[in-house]
């Protein structure tokens, strides 16, 4: 977000108020439909499920096709404000981070002194009241997601859907997903949602198969269009730079789930060496937990200060560990399997010849390298990464 000059960042409320819900369209519309197997009493959503070769829904557990009518059920969690517990009190936890934007959409553009077009993104906890959780952390009913809004005059809404679909394409890619992993899914007809001019989902292939990990959305003027009828505040923008011109911006959106981006990395990352009898996790730098890690090969002084001073010259830069318990064969194992990209060994030669080896997870490959040139070797194998 800071590497961006047109984005502002925002940390907006989680509890909001059942009218800017209502003005979303999210009591209205935002419900799954609900079907109970009679056979096996599982309860799954009409929309997930397979059909036979009849075109009849089956039960995903034990794949029965007597099942009842799809019910629609509204996901959003309630609860009360104040003491009284009537409809009057009822208040939402937010089902997504955006809403919390538009309503601070004047806000943040009038404090900031915005013109169009810019952005506004807030990484923040979400709550749905899922019908069916599952697949490790890839649908939970308290999940994160970072989101981005932007607004953009009416008109040239198309071509920014176009710039952010690349640009989220591309952010992927540079977290290390693998390109054939990944697809454009576009929503058809029958699949947009309310506020949607265009959606595309960026699907990601699964061990369970092909799932959506983030959404990238053509919201028109919907939502400031809604906020501004419910809510009787003019939420106009006035274009100073084309004669004052007053409209309400369409937004483009890219919706994102940190946690369902988790477990792409994690799917993505995760190999079975078989010929080295080893478990890796290939992570790319930029999202490996622990970038480097130390360690001297055994516990005497002069080999501990020299480690402690590495570790500490790269304390500032990089995420370390430092490790120097068991042997050293086991404490690579420890660090692959935590996707560590690189190992800087101290042993007893270090004494002499004032140099290290550094070790390349994937590769295994150790190479010999001074102290005083270490700094910019591992810099350079971080930014010239394959
Ligand atoms: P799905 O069809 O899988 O329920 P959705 O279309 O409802 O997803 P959006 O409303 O577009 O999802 O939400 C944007 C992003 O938030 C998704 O791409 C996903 O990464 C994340 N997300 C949505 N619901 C969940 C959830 N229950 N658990 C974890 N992440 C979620």
């Amino acid at each position: 977000m800071t590497l961006r000059d047109d984005v502002e960042g925002i940390d907006a409320a989680i509890l909001m108020a059942s009218k800017v819900w209502e003005a979303s369209g999210h009591v209205e519309n935002f419900t799954d439909p609900l079907v109970d197997c009679r056979n096996c009493k599982a309860r799954f959503r009409a929309d997930k499920a397979e059909k036979n070769k009849d075109g009849k829904l089956m039960c995903p557990e034990c794949e029965s096709t007597n099942v009842t009518e799809a019910r629609n059920f509204n996901l959003m969690f309630k609860t009360f404000m104040g003491a009284v517990e009537d409809s009057a009190a009822t208040i939402f936890l937010r089902p997504e981070t955006a809403q919390g934007i538009y309503v601070n959409f004047h806000n943040v553009q009038q404090s900031t002194r915005r013109h169009l077009p810019f952005g506004i993104a807030q990484i923040g906890k979400a709550f749905r009241n899922e019908i069916t959780p599952g697949n490790f952390i890839f649908r939970t009913r308290e999940f994160e997601q970072m989101e981005m809004q932007y607004f953009v005059r009416p008109g040239e809404d198309e071509k920014w859907m176009e710039f952010w679909k690349q640009a989220r394409w591309d952010w992927q890619l540079s977290i290390g997903l693998d390109k054939n992993k990944l697809r454009f899914h576009p929503h058809g007809e029958g699949e947009l949602a309310h506020y949607a001019k265009a959606a595309f989902d960026i699907e990601f292939e699964f061990p369970f198969g092909w799932s959506e990990i983030e959404g990238v959305h053509n919201r028109t003027d919907f939502d400031l269009g809604r906020h501004q009828q419910f809510s009787k505040k003019n939420l106009q923008y006035v274009d100073l730079l084309n004669n004052n011109e007053k409209y309400l911006p369409y937004i483009i959106e890219t919706s994102a789930g940190a946690d369902r981006t988790m477990l792409a990395v994690l799917c993505n990352a995760y190999q079975e060496d078989k010929a080295n009898e080893r478990v890796v996790l290939k992570f790319h730098p930029s999202v490996a937990p622990i970038k480097l890690a130390i360690l001297p090969l055994s516990k005497k002084p002069e080999l501990e200060s020299i480690a402690d001073k590495v570790f500490k010259d790269f304390q500032q830069s990089y995420k370390i560990q430092y490790d120097d318990s068991g042997s050293i064969g086991k404490r690579y194992r420890r660090q692959e399997e935590i996707g560590t990209p690189f190992c800087i060994t101290v042993d007893f030669d270090s004494l002499n010849d004032q140099a290290v080896t550094l070790r390349h997870r994937d590769t295994m490959v150790q190479e010999r390298v001074s102290l005083d040139k270490l700094k910019n070797a591992i810099d350079d194998k971080f930014k010239n990464w394959k």
